[in-house]
């Protein structure tokens, strides 16, 4: 169970901090670079996030147990509610075309991207080589015609990057290793609970939980 929590703890951190971030780009709307990561992260996040919902929803519920599922926890409506974030104001495939559209219309999409991931430095190996590789692809993409097809992938890694780099510029190291370890090391998981041993769920409870 502290493994499943502290998993919960890392996305809703994650998804915060991106969702701050973003705030922040639409504060300067005169920053060219800002107007550009808002243009790329508002559409993927809005992706990610939404995706991740259900599934989160759906395990915060399983871990109160049978009266998680009842009307008369605000689980339930909150479990009911999640799948519509991914099909009212942009469903998952229209914000991955979204997406692409951004990156065909401006080169400057993968600067800003690349400015963003660049501030995280090089202090963790997995997530240097992760976003070596992402970036390498999102250059290729210029002068192709826009691939559908990938276009989920695309949106998930560049999300998971950009989180990955924002916990690890403003979070504890307990948390962004985990995240890092659970996330950018290996690919995401279909449930939570899939921290390696070693992390310190302590800490990141102690963190998460009101004082
Ligand atoms: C509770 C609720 C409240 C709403 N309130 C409002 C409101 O107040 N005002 C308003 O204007 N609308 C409202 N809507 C409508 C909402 O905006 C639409 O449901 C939403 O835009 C999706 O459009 P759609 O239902 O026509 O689905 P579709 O656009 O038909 O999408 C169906 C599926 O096809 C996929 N898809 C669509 N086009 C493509 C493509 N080109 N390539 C690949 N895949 C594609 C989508 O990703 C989705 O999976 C509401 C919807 C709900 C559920």
């Amino acid at each position: 169970m502290q493994n499943v929590l502290a998993d919960l703890a890392l996305e809703s951190e994650a998804a915060t901090v991106l969702a701050m971030r973003l705030a922040r780009c639409f504060d300067h709307p005169d920053n060219p670079a800002e107007a550009m990561l808002a243009r790329i992260l508002t559409p993927a996040g809005k992706y990610w996030v939404c995706k991740r919902g259900p599934a989160f929803g759906a395990e915060a519920m399983e871990v109160i147990g049978g009266s998680g599922y009842v009307e008369e926890s605000p689980l339930a409506r909150m479990y009911r509610d999640f799948p519509v974030n991914s099909i009212w104001e942009g469903s998952g495939n229209i914000m991955c075309l979204d997406l692409l559209r951004a990156f065909g219309k401006s080169p400057a999409a993968g600067d800003a991207l690349a400015a963003e991931l660049a501030l995280a430095g090089d202090v963790d190996r997995a997530f240097s080589d992760y976003r070596a590789a992402l970036l390498a692809d999102v250059r290729a993409m210029a002068g192709q015609a826009p691939d559908a097809f990938g276009a989920r992938v695309l949106a998930e890694r560049i999300v998971l990057a950009l989180q990955a780099a924002l916990l690890l510029r403003h979070a504890p190291a307990y948390v962004s290793a985990a995240f890092v370890a659970s996330r950018i090391a290996c690919a995401p998981g279909g449930a939570f609970g899939r921290l390696p041993a070693g992390t310190d769920c302590d800490a990141i409870l102690a963190r998460a939980l009101p004082a």
